[in-house]
């Protein structure tokens, strides 16, 4: 029980490390910085979804489940989107979210739960903890760019900072909760992991390509954003290779 507190804990934290870098941002980011770190955090999420969510779900469950979770985290994205345009934010706050962003944070928050899910589970399979402190680090690796990105987004809203952060890290807290469950329901939720981690990976390269590349382009910075994917996926699989 222990280890899969801690596990969880320090994974899903991890959310809280990457919103934290916008802490220290001075002022607003230039717009060529912002899409570059766009570009740099979907390289780093492109490649956690190819090179360590996806082979993770292989190996777990064979193409089937792959396949069938990837589809259904892309049905369900496509179903937020339409869904949140909708939304009528403006009556009980005073904050005006526009729906980009609101569909970046509820993506990212609901792929999480999955993801704290496997790690959850993968504590319970194995009794020495060494597959579940690996997939703990995995995903807490995967979930620092996400954290940033989310406070990123917000900030953009003209959110103030500090609440940024705090929201970002929340996204990730729920991880915390789901590997719990994983943890403690593992013989009913045991077939579910690789859907999950399948699920988890087709709910972010949903956003990687219909949200963080767009927003990338069309300002003029298309080259270095460009530039900076590729090193966000280079940089991942530094990570992933030395680790
Ligand atoms: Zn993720």
């Amino acid at each position: 029980m222990d280890n899969v507190f801690v596990g969880s804990t320090l994974s899903a934290m991890s959310t809280g490390l990457g919103a934290l870098l916008v802490l220290f941002l001075q002022g607003s980011l230039t717009h060529k910085w912002k899409d570059m770190l766009l570009a740099f955090t979907a390289g780093i999420m492109m490649a956690a979804a190819m090179l360590s969510l996806i082979p993770e779900a292989i190996s777990t469950g064979g193409l089937i489940p792959v396949a069938v979770g990837l589809l259904i985290g892309v049905l369900v994205l496509t179903t937020m989107e339409k869904a949140i345009p909708h939304m009528d934010l403006h009556h009980n706050s005073k904050l005006e979210i526009d729906p980009k962003a609101m569909l970046v944070v509820a993506a990212i928050t609901l792929h999480n739960i999955p993801e704290g899910l496997s790690v959850g589970v993968s504590y319970a399979l194995d009794q020495n903890t060494d597959t579940g402190n690996l997939i703990a680090f995995a995903i807490g690796l995967q979930n620092a760019p996400e954290g940033f990105l989310v406070a990123l987004f917000l900030m953009n809203q003209k959110m103030n900072k500090f609440k940024a952060f705090i929201i970002a890290t929340a996204t990730g807290a729920i991880e915390i909760v789901s590997g719990l469950l994983g943890y403690y329901l593992t013989s009913y939720v045991e077939f579910l992991v690789p859907y999950g981690l399948a699920f988890a990976a087709g709910a972010m390269l949903f956003i990687i390509y219909k949200e963080l590349i767009p927003e990338s382009h069309g300002d003029g910075y298309e080259r270095p954003s460009t530039y900076s994917f590729i090193i966000g996926i280079l940089f991942m699989i530094a990570l992933i290779e030395i680790i």
